[in-house]
């Protein structure tokens, strides 16, 4: 059964072919739509792109330099939905269990899995029964908070603060949503190390645990009650799998198409030219730039009462090495001796003085990213945002080593001798594509960075923007979301379409 048809644009043209932006062509082609991707980089991802490292021994690396932690695959599948294509004759997904291991400073850990009754087990045994029990109860709380959230705040436009009215709002109060998620964590586990574990994810929010609102738990449902996944062949297949279903769709994609201007008349854009002077003229345009880039680039710029709070940045190093860990799991997040200190470093514009950090071993799960005998890994590293006054240029050589120091003594021996490719990216490289404050993780969900009072994604008749930095916000899910809501703004919502996440 075809679409019901809907007026608004033929002819869509999408700037930037990472995840938002694959997202809404391909939500656009199943309404209908010619769509036209253009993007400045040589192929599909964005930060999800990842790179191809020639290995000196031979063979080579496939490396993530972006996000390594895949959760909610029915948002994906969602956009493979879209055009009718199942999500599986395109992309493999594999189930990473352990979900991760949590590693502290005091030589304890703790694998965590979405298995809630082998969960309910390893945290009886580990901080015993009535932490066990705080977390059946946990979970409960989590499940409800995003059954909740995802269809009435998360995955929805909101055209005025005032839509939050209503009895979900009432409901998330009474919940306990609006409270702080630190003291909430706490009201279910007594362990300080379980409190860390179901808590951190707040970071992936751009805000501490102790800052953040409890309606961000919802992140710990997502990892840890959904689960982790990865796709075979590393992050990248990801956007090659929805870039390849795109154009079988009939999705047309231009590379190394920077956008450089467009051409306003009244509230519409009516052409968007290209570096090398090639002129478009769509129907409509979804923008997916890193905020505010693209409303500098729209030349529509955002007027704020207050000055936003950028999200904390990280160092990422991603390394072929020429050794294997048997008994590692594919993500390690390694815990430090302090804790609301990290927050604090990172809130004041220093670098975390007793680090807590994200080691991932993709090979782990799919060996073939490495030649035999080797690993692909990644390490991310929390770092203030280039609001602090850091001089990268300087600090890059001096933090590489010191986050080789600290890998290596959280028993990762052999990393730092056995690097034979690697990329390094610092916040000074983030700003250099593009990110504003240097940050990859745009703005901080805070409550006026959130919902409604966020950069909204719609800014004239027939322009929309997608991303990260517009609703509903930072992350894989949150950004195949935000594709989705692009598209809606421009042909409607698909009156049969119920997201699989919905559930
Ligand atoms: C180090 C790191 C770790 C992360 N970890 C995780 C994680 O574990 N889990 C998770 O869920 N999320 C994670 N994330 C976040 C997640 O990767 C991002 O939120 C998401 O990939 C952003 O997708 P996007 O489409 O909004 O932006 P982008 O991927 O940045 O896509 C925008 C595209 O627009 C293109 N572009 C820009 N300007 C122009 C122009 N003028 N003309 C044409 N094209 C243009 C860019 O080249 C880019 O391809 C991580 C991100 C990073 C960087």
């Amino acid at each position: 059964m075809s679409r019901p048809a809907h007026p608004g644009p033929g002819h869509v043209l999408v700037v930037g072919a990472g995840l938002s932006g694959l997202s809404a062509a391909m939500h656009l082609a199943g309404a209908g739509r010619r769509v036209t991707v253009l993007e400045r980089g040589p192929g599909p991802g964005g930060r999800a792109a990842g790179v191809e490292l020639p290995s000196p021994g031979g063979g080579s690396y496939r490396l993530d330099t972006g996000p390594t932690v895949l959760t909610m695959p029915d948002l994906v599948a969602d956009c493979f939905d879209a055009i009718g294509e199942p999500m599986e004759r395109w992309l493999t997904l594999r189930r990473v269990d352990p979900a991760y291991r949590a590693q502290f400073a005091d030589g304890t850990g703790l694998s965590m899995t979405s298995d809630p009754e082998a969960m309910a087990q390893r945290i009886r045994d580990f901080a015993g029964p009535a932490d066990a029990a705080g977390y059946e109860r946990y979970v409960d709380f989590v499940t409800r908070l995003y059954r909740l959230q995802i269809g009435e705040f998360i995955d929805r436009n909101f055209d005025s603060p005032l839509d939050l009215l209503g009895p979900s709002l009432a409901r998330l109060v009474a919940m306990g949503g609006f409270r702080r998620l630190a003291p909430t964590v706490a009201r279910y586990f007594r362990d300080e190390r379980l409190q860390r574990i179901f808590s951190f994810q707040a970071l992936y929010a751009g805000v501490s645990p102790q800052r953040a609102l409890a309606i961000y738990a919802v992140i710990s449902y997502m990892d840890l009650v959904e689960g982790v996944f990865y796709p075979v062949g590393g992050m990248s297949a990801l956007p090659q799998a929805m870039e390849a279903a795109a154009r079988s769709a009939g999705v047309e994609f231009h590379y190394d198409a920077e956008v450089t201007s467009v051409q306003w008349s009244g509230d519409r854009v009516t052409a968007v030219t290209t570096a090398d002077g090639t002129m478009h003229q769509p129907d409509a345009v979804v923008v997916t730039v890193d905020l505010p880039g693209a409303r500098e680039l729209l030349r529509r710029p955002e007027r704020r009462l207050v000055r936003p709070r950028w999200s904390p940045s990280c160092v990422v190093l991603a390394a072929g090495v020429t050794r294997t860990w048997q008994d590692r799991p594919h993500h390690t997040m390694h815990f430090g001796h302090a804790w609301s200190e990290v927050f604090d470093d990172l809130d004041h514009g220093r670098l975390m003085r007793d680090p807590s950090f994200l080691v991932s071993l993709p090979s782990a799960t799919d060996p073939a990213l490495a030649p035999p005998g080797r690993s692909a890994a990644y390490v991310l590293f929390p770092t203030p945002n280039l609001t602090a006054p850091l001089d990268w240029d300087r600090l890059r050589g001096p933090y590489r080593e010191q986050v080789l120091e600290r890998v290596e003594a959280a028993g990762w021996t052999g990393f730092a001798d056995g690097i034979d490719a690697e990329v390094l990216l610092t916040p000074a490289d983030w700003a250099a594509q593009g990110m504003v404050a240097g940050t990859p993780f745009a703005a901080a969900h805070t409550f006026a960075q959130t919902g409604p009072f966020r950069s909204p994604n719609h800014i004239g008749d027939n322009v929309v923007l997608a991303g990260s930095g517009t609703v509903p916000g930072v992350g894989v899910p949150m950004v195949l979301v935000s594709g989705r809501l692009a598209a809606e703004r421009l042909v409607g919502a698909d009156p049969r379409r119920r997201s699989r996440a919905w559930r």
